[in-house]
């Protein structure tokens, strides 16, 4: 068993950012903290390298920041999920709702072998829509979803019940404002 690490103290909180009423927790104090960042990508290594996976997807863009390392350490590859038009192959698509409106986020499909277990990575879960979609993209390519991981987690925006049957880990949860 690891150590605990205050996570806490690197995560910078910032009142009405990127608008008012939302609280922004910047896991760029996390990048800074070459201890802080260590602790977080051993823990996902720690907990997956049992499972056998078959690849690490990693959400664009602090997702990729995360996951990168950990399928490095773990020896499997790393699948990219990028919002729409940027990936240059043939893809699979999933929307998602936003607070207005709709996004998309795709991955090659080639990434995405059937029958593998994949791990999916983001920075931070808050409605849990972003992961959900991610989650379709893997098993819209006939993989399954070993779990999802967020270093970060708002589980008062409910994304437990969204993501409802996938096995989740969270670093540090915060409750509300
Ligand atoms: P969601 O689809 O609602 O779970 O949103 C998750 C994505 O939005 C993650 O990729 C986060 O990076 C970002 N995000 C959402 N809310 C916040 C927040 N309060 N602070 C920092 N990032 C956030």
């Amino acid at each position: 068993m690891r150590a605990e690490f205050d996570l806490d103290a690197v995560i910078r909180k910032i009142p009405d950012f990127p608008k008012p009423g939302i609280l922004f927790y910047d896991i760029t104090g996390i990048l800074r903290s070459p201890q802080a960042f260590r602790h977080c990508v051993d823990r996902i290594v720690d907990r997956y390298r049992p499972a056998g996976l078959g690849g690490v997807a990693a959400i664009e863009a602090r997702g990729f920041v995360f996951a990168a390392p950990a399928a490095y350490a773990l020896g499997v590859p790393l699948i990219l999920v990028r919002k729409k038009g940027k990936l240059p192959g043939q893809t699979l698509r999933a929307r998602f709702a936003l607070e207005y409106g709709e996004d998309e986020i795709e991955v090659h499909r080639a990434d995405v072998v059937a029958g593998a277990e994949i791990l999916v990575v983001d920075d931070l879960i808050a409605t849990g829509g972003t992961l959900k979609a991610a989650c379709s993209l893997i098993e819209q390519g006939g993989a399954r979803v070993a779990g999802i991981f967020g270093v970060v987690g708002l589980p008062f925006l409910d994304y437990q019940r969204v993501l409802e049957g996938y096995p989740l880990t969270t670093l540090i949860d915060y409750h509300g404002e």
